[in-house]
């Protein structure tokens, strides 16, 4: 048995990176640059305007101001795309739209804003003389040439990757093509007598080929060109047939046979074509693969096809792709990142691992408060295609290691990450801020009962302008903070304090990864800065104004009646309170369904 980081090496050791090719820009997004771009070019080309408005002298606006205008005649305008004809003398401006060159002269441009051009023209009037209503520095409103990008500097480098931005910046040095590594192009085969093609009607005893667009579909995320050669039957002929088919292809992926069912004939047909491997991989599901090099003459030349045959099942399959074929075309495609992203989660399920083999268990990530959460999703069988769709994440559980409990760190491999992975499931944080003397306090105590009655377990916050009480001069806690430590803990048998120094008032979000993510709910008192929801509590005796504005609250609780649009939920009533929270908070943070804890993983 190999570890997976010998078959990954070995894999590599066999894989090139591709040559270059030049191609239309917009054609190369996902692939590495293999050119060094330097720009014949500034960018702006010119000086010119950052804003609508007026080209002046910075000292023709000394003094101006909302109530002292300085009014300078108004001696032409300049369009974006077009040069001046005019220039800027003492005393005149020149009316100026965003981009448009800045007129030999000026030095600096006020905008629209602040000037009275406004009220002239809604008097009807033209514009021979314009008000300026600022005093202008030099440069103000002015983009400078070459601010972005000078001539001669070297813009892009070889070896980067290029996104969006990188193209873009590409167009604007005036190229059209760009110089980039080659995308690999992966034959796939699927093998098995089982096996009949997604549009034909089911027969006794045969599946749908799924791994070939499974496959396929990996092959184009990661940027390499897929050509599916359809099903390769159980028959040495079929089977040499179909892998002639793919040998124009940079490599050659099979699904299926590699086992010791006595139809797996897919390593007999290789071990014919050229050397092959037969592994088994220290791993879960995915055990058995194969990995070979196929031998071809062309045109006198002998060639070598890299060829990678993962297990049939489709779990199986699509995980050794992740693990092996993944960072084979990430390599050829000229990447140097080959590892997949990830993240140290907390798993909330017992995941047990008998056989001692590395065990990649499908997990659904989410965030709650400030820590990553992840949870098995579902029957791990490596038939069970639905246990990775419903996964954005592949825990890590390392051989040998008996498997890992509930509320143990796991490293989690991301399959997808950021906008892809959906709406995450946040911890719901609720503040109830007031005027001073307004109950919120008493609103508080009110609601942690009920929400513990509720049985929720819920975290409290307070933010105190003030000392804190458990601070106490004397303490040893406190000694030590008087020493110089930037954070004292204290903990007992059934109870933690951490007193840490800041130099910055926190926000509730900055607060929460120290809380941690076990809770179902956060309410804190006061925190009328934070962005997270909002409750006032009102009250009548201390006026009609609320202390935030209508638009940043969620609810008002009061004891009067107020003119707002914002639900009014009665003071005293802290069932309504708490039902108002569980329903607009509580109930809703959980938009990922969750999984019954503690369950046990096959
Ligand atoms: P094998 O590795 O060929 O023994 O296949 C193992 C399991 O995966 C069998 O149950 C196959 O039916 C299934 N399987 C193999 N290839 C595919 C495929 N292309 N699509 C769906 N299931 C497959
Ligand atoms: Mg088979």
């Amino acid at each position: 048995m190999i570890s997976v980081e010998e078959a990954l090496k070995k894999i590599l050791s066999y894989v090139e990176v591709l040559e270059p090719e030049r191609k239309p820009i917009l054609d190369c997004l996902g692939q590495v640059l293999a050119e060094d771009v330097y720009s014949t070019i500034d960018i702006p080309p010119l000086d010119n305007s950052a804003m609508d408005g007026y080209a002046l002298r910075a000292e023709d606006t000394r003094g101006a101001g909302e109530s002292s205008p300085r009014y300078l005649a108004v001696v032409g305008e300049v369009a974006a795309g077009s040069m001046p004809t005019k220039e800027v003398r003492p005393g005149t401006a020149i009316r100026i739209m965003t981009g448009a060159p800045l007129p030999e002269g000026a030095d600096a441009v006020v905008q629209f804003e602040n000037t009275d051009e406004v009220n002239r023209k809604s008097s009807g009037g033209d514009l021979p003389q314009i008000g300026i209503l600022c005093q202008a520095k030099k440069g103000l409103n002015v983009r400078g040439r070459g601010e972005d990008i000078a001539r001669g500097d070297l813009i892009l480098k070889r070896g980067k990757v290029l996104r969006p931005q990188e193209i873009g910046v590409l167009a604007s040095l005036g190229r059209s093509t760009a110089l980039v590594i080659r995308r690999p192009i992966v034959a796939i085969l699927a093998t098995g007598d089982e096996l009949i093609g997604v549009d034909q009607p089911l027969a006794p005893g045969k599946i749908h080929d799924s791994n070939n667009y499974t496959i396929a579909a990996e092959v184009s995320r990661y940027g390499g060109i897929p050509k599916i050669l359809g099903i390769g039957r159980d028959s040495v002929q079929s089977l040499t047939e179909k892998i002639d088919e793919g040998l124009d292809a940079d490599m050659l992926i099979t699904s299926g046979g590699v086992s010791k069912g006595d139809y797996d004939i897919v390593k007999d047909v290789l071990a014919e074509h050229g050397e092959v491997g037969f592994w088994t991989v220290c791993m879960k599901p995915g055990k058995p693969l194969a990995f070979g090099i196929i031998k071809k003459t062309e045109g006198g030349r002998e060639k070598k096809v890299p060829h990678l045959g993962l297990p049939g099942n489709p779990v199986s399959s699509m995980i050794t792709f992740e693990q092996f074929a993944r960072p084979a075309i990430l390599k050829m495609m000229g990447k140097k990142i080959l590892a997949k992203p990830a993240i140290r989660a907390i798993i909330e399920d017992d995941v047990a691992d008998t056989d001692g083999r590395r065990l990649f268990a499908r997990v659904s990530v989410t965030r709650r408060g400030g820590q990553y959460r992840a949870s098995v999703t579902g029957p791990q069988g490596s038939g069970i295609l639905t246990s990775m769709a419903k996964a954005n994440g592949l825990a890590v559980i390392p051989e040998n290691s008996k498997g890992v409990k509930a509320g143990d760190m796991v490293e989690v491999q991301m399959l997808d990450w950021g906008e892809e992975q959906g709406e995450v499931e946040t911890l719901p944080i609720v503040s109830i801020v007031g005027k001073s003397q307004s109950g919120k306090t008493v609103l508080m105590e009110q609601l942690i009962a009920e929400f513990k009655k509720r049985g929720y377990k819920v975290a409290a916050l307070k933010h105190s302008h003030g000392g804190m009480e458990i601070d106490h001069p004397g303490k040893d806690s406190w000694r030590f903070a008087q020493a110089g430590s930037d954070a004292v803990l204290v903990s007992s048998p059934d109870k933690l304090a951490f007193i840490k120094k800041l130099n910055h008032d926190l926000n509730i979000e900055e607060i929460m990864p120290i809380v941690g993510p076990e809770f179902d709910l956060v309410l804190a008192e006061g925190f009328r800065k934070s962005k997270t929801p909002k409750i006032e509590v009102h009250r009548k005796e201390l006026g009609d104004d609320l202390l935030c504005s209508p638009e940043e609250l969620s609810a008002i609780v009061t004891d009067g009646s107020l003119d707002t649009d914002r639900a009014q939920l009665p003071w005293g009533d802290t069932v309504a309170v708490a039902d108002f929270i569980e329903k607009n908070f509580v109930l809703k943070a959980r938009t990922v369904p969750s999984t019954p804890r503690g369950k046990k993983v096959k």
